[in-house]
């Protein structure tokens, strides 16, 4: 990890600075996945750049290619560990959408057959 923006009161740079505990699922140079800690399904996973930033649209593309590329090759994994039928990857982007932490992060929420489908929220606060 080179020379990583973080920001002192953020839960998030927390637990990429190992402040705070968290269940790590991957880590890479430039992102981390871990647990969510109110999961909306067995396997809800985190995935953020190290650096903080608060939207998707301020990430710099090698942090955005890192984040991206980390939910691409993790979600099908998960959904093997947890034996999902689909998942959901959602994303709240702003405070307007619902987003509680203001540190970038994707949610990759499994899915399963027997609870019908149909849209869901992404951590809806
Ligand atoms: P948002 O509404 O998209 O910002 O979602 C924030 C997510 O972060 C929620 O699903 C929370 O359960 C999760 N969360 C908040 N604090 C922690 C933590 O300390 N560890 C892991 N997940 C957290």
């Amino acid at each position: 990890m080179g020379d990583v923006r973080m920001s002192d009161d953020c839960i998030f740079c927390s637990i990429v600075a190992g402040d705070i505990p968290a269940r790590v699922v991957a880590e890479t140079d430039d992102a981390l996945a871990f647990l969510d800690a109110n999961p909306m399904a067995r396997g809800h996973t985190l995935v953020v750049p190290k650096g903080h930033h608060q939207r998707v649209a301020d990430l710099s593309r090698e942090e955005s290619r890192a984040v991206f590329d980390l939910v691409h090759d993790l979600a099908p994994a998960i959904e093997d560990a947890v034996n999902a039928d689909a998942h959901t990857i959602g994303v709240n982007d702003g405070p307007d959408a619902g987003q509680e932490v203001p540190h970038a992060h994707v949610h990759i929420i499994p899915r399963f057959e027997r609870d019908g489908g149909g849209p869901i929220h992404v951590a809806a606060g």
